[in-house]
């Protein structure tokens, strides 16, 4: 994929409506903010999706309507390989259903947790994916503001997805609201000095480092002292991690924006250009032709085994979805 250097807005899409009873929710994924997250069968042809089934009435209360729709419209209108692809929402009385590509291996987060780290192939595998995202949201002037290895779903095919736009925004300056997850805020987020997609190029200084590491570079029990920790760039490598890794982590973890990779004259080109990435070929990584570290063991199209059991949901409690009432979009 060639990208414009010179960003322009992202084009927003309706998303698609569909017809909630072409499906059948089958099991529980997970749970997010707002609710949860089902296996769905499409009923003739059998394809399998992610329902993020969302309760109306809490997304009201808490006045998230109109983020909640930046989100659906920011999701919709992207199409990249190493972003969940959205294929369009629903609604009935009660909630409003996102309807996603189910991406069957589970939370990154998952799997990092089970193995303790990553070696540097798999670390700049996955990492070089988040890159990629990263140069084609930043060319849309969307920044992603949560990353997290939460937030990155394994596919099949041992790839990665960046999932959960909650967050992202269209920006083509800075923005002021403060968000993200403490562990992974970047100083001028903390500071509320004002923050644009330099922040997208930290978190995935503090990803990368977590990868090789399997902690978070500025963990600490307490929130101030690690916002402390954060704003004084206090980072510290084990034996382990090689003069490459902690190169590329200390250029993305570089306070200075005006020195921070990825934020240059030559945006993700630096950070691509980075021996650290040197195994990447990322032509063959766009195609998906390098041999993924890892390939999740998968019994069946619907296994969901690698999905976290926080937040899963017992499967006798799958409710049927009632047929939709609502006008489209109408709240
Ligand atoms: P979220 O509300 O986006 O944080 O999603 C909650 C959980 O549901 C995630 O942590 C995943 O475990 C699961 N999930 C979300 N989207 C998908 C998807 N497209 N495919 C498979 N699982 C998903």
């Amino acid at each position: 994929m060639s990208l414009d250097q010179n960003p322009k807005d992202l084009v927003r899409k309706t998303p698609k409506r569909i017809n909630l009873e072409d499906y059948e929710l089958t099991k529980g994924l997970g749970e997010g903010a707002f609710g949860k997250v089902y296996l769905t069968k499409h009923r003739s042809s059998d394809a399998l999706y992610a329902f993020k089934q969302l309760k109306k009435n809490e997304i009201i209360k808490s006045h998230q309507v109109d983020h909640l729709m930046n989100e659906c419209y920011i999701l919709y209108s992207l199409d990249h390989p190493f972003i969940v692809k959205m294929e369009g929402m629903a609604q009935d009385q009660r909630y409003l259903f996102i309807i996603m590509e189910f991406v069957a291996g589970g939370e990154l987060f998952k799997y990092l947790r089970r193995v303790g780290k990553f070696n540097k192939f798999q670390t700049s595998f996955y990492a070089g994916q988040v890159a990629l995202a990263w140069e084609y949201l930043h060319s849309l002037n969307v920044i992603y503001r949560d990353l997290k290895p939460e937030n990155l779903l394994i596919c099949a095919n041992g790839y990665i997805k960046v999932a959960d736009f909650g967050f992202a925004k269209v920006v083509s300056a800075r923005t002021y609201t403060l968000c993200g997850t403490p562990e992974y805020l970047a100083p001028e987020v903390i500071l509320n000095k004002g923050h644009g997609k330099a922040v997208d190029w930290w978190t995935l200084g503090v990803l990368i480092y977590e990868m090789l590491v399997g902690i978070d570079p500025f963990n600490d029990p307490d929130p101030m002292t690690m916002y402390q920790k954060i704003l004084k760039g206090a980072l510290r490598f084990p034996k382990s991690v090689d003069s490459d890794s902690k190169s590329i982590i200390k250029h993305l973890l570089e306070s200075d924006l005006s020195k921070r990779y990825g934020n240059l004259k030559n945006q993700a080109q630096d950070v691509k250009d980075h021996r650290f990435f040197d195994h990447i070929n990322w032509q063959s990584l766009e195609e998906k032709a390098i041999q993924p570290p890892y390939v999740p063991q998968l019994k069946s199209s619907t296994d969901t085994t690698n999905f976290s059991a926080i937040g899963k949901i017992d499967d006798n409690t799958v409710p049927k979805i009632p047929p939709s009432s609502d006008p489209f979009l109408n709240w």
